[in-house]
């Protein structure tokens, strides 16, 4: 994907934002989700400001114009962006059922809430081996919590793997948000990415193992392991905002141990 280099963003008026690509984790400025990947940066300014500790998603960042977003799911509404969701009523996404707290597009109408990385999910992730399509509701219950229905979910095209959204980013991103946002871990900058790796394989296991357990034949196990593995890492990239992200090598060198 080809992205602009540097901009100005209203949500950080005083200085321009720059494209970055890392495997580090960042919470959003925009949204508050936490991303990986492709970000835009605060890069300070010449006159001596120095830059802020301030990312958004690439998603957060380019925001159409006019601001209206249509979905797919949705096909009655019209989403608005909104720097902050509408009145004071706690609310959340209507994707991965996590809250809104920041950047958001709301249906007027009905009252849809979608964060900006989730209106964006593509409608298919795509590799050689594996084809997962988005899903509003599907029938097949989730790898990760045994559930049917819920939030949107990503199913592969023989339909035998299915990850909520939901599931993913509960299992990914919040223990990477403790690990990096309540321990201070991300300060260092670009030299926490080993970290990432180290801490990242407990999160998935702890994923793909409820998938074992829910499997009683030995045999199909193993391929039915690595085959979730595969199709996961492409899920955890697009829910993180960035689909390409590198991320996926990462997670699948992991799995494959
Ligand atoms: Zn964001
Ligand atoms: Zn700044
Ligand atoms: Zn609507
Ligand atoms: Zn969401
Ligand atoms: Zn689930």
């Amino acid at each position: 994907m080809k992205y602009i280099n540097e901009m100005f963003h209203f949500s950080h008026p005083q200085h321009k934002l720059k494209y970055h690509y890392s495997e580090v984790p960042f919470k959003c400025d925009g949204c508050k989700e936490v991303g990986i990947g492709s970000r835009y940066k605060c890069s300070g300014n010449s006159g001596g400001g120095g830059a802020c500790d301030f990312d958004l998603h690439v998603h957060c960042a380019l925001i159409p114009s006019p601001p209206t977003l249509l979905h797919p799911f949705y096909t009655k509404c019209s989403f608005q962006f909104l720097p902050r969701p509408p009145g004071t009523i706690p609310r959340y996404c209507n994707a991965c059922e996590r809250d809104v707290a920041g950047f958001v597009y709301h249906c007027r109408s009905c009252g849809f809430d979608l964060h900006p990385c989730c209106a964006k999910l593509p409608m298919v992730l795509q590799d050689g081996h594996v084809k997962l399509y988005l899903c509003r509701k599907v029938g097949t219950s989730c790898h990760r919590c045994g559930r049917k229905g819920g939030s949107w979910s990503y199913r592969s095209a023989c339909k035998k793997y299915n990850f909520h959204v939901a599931c993913v980013k509960e299992m990914l991103v919040e223990n990477w948000h403790d690990i990096y946002f309540g321990h201070h871990g991300i300060a260092g900058g670009g030299g926490g990415s080993r970290m990432v790796d180290s801490r990242i394989i407990p999160s998935l296991n702890g994923g793909i193992q409820s998938y074992h357990n829910q499997k009683k034949s030995k045999g199909k196990v193993k391929k039915g392991c690595e085959m979730a593995g595969l199709a996961l890492q492409f899920v955890v990239s697009a829910v993180l905002g960035d689909p390409t992200t590198l991320i996926a090598g990462v997670v699948g060198s992991l799995i494959s141990k």
